[in-house]
């Protein structure tokens, strides 16, 4: 982005909006699609030798709950000021050059760290059950009940070969 026209003048703003997609917003665990465009408005103002950009910038990641795998998306607003300067401080602020600004770095240092590690549906999500792969959050599993543990495994084959007469006496 061309900001020639506000260094010319030091204390002079501009509005910005722009509609654009921003690639490489990812984590392991969520992402903003690649053709899903961010929503960004900006005031970008003139210091001497410098601009200051503040706003906001609005998008969508996806991703799957990691306890029910189920797809899930949310909505993300974070508010962004960053300084745009010749001599830029290393992680304090972004280079100016050519009297030209690029948001694509200070957009993804925004965005990336605010994407979900662990995305849940709901943090009482109850998962999967890892026996029969139900999902808890719909229908109560059985599972823990009818479990094969294996100390009545014994007790089964007992009932299965157990012998009519013997139970006929015991009668
Ligand atoms: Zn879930
Ligand atoms: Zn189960």
């Amino acid at each position: 982005m061309n900001v020639a026209d506000l260094l010319r003048r030091p204390g002079t703003i501009r509005e910005v909006h722009l509609e654009v997609p921003v690639s490489g917003l990812e984590n392991p665990s969520a992402t903003v699609d690649a053709d899903q465009p961010l929503t960004i408005d900006l005031r970008l103002e003139s210091l001497t030798g410098g601009i200051v950009a503040s706003g906001r910038v609005r998008g969508q990641w996806r991703a799957v709950c990691s306890r029910c795998l189920l797809p899930l998306a949310a909505d993300f607003d974070l508010g962004l000021r960053e300084v745009f300067e010749e001599d830029p401080i290393e992680d304090e602020t972004y280079p100016l050059r050519h009297e030209e600004i690029d948001l694509e770095q200070p957009i993804r240092d925004l965005v990336v760290p605010d994407l979900p590690l662990v995305p849940l549906c709901d943090d009482a999500c109850l998962g999967l059950c890892p026996s029969c792969g139900a999902n808890r959050n719909e229908e109560p599993c059985h599972c823990g009940s009818e479990a094969r543990d294996p100390r009545w495994e014994a007790l089964r084959a007992l009932v299965i070969t157990d012998d009519p007469e013997r139970r006929s006496e015991s009668n």
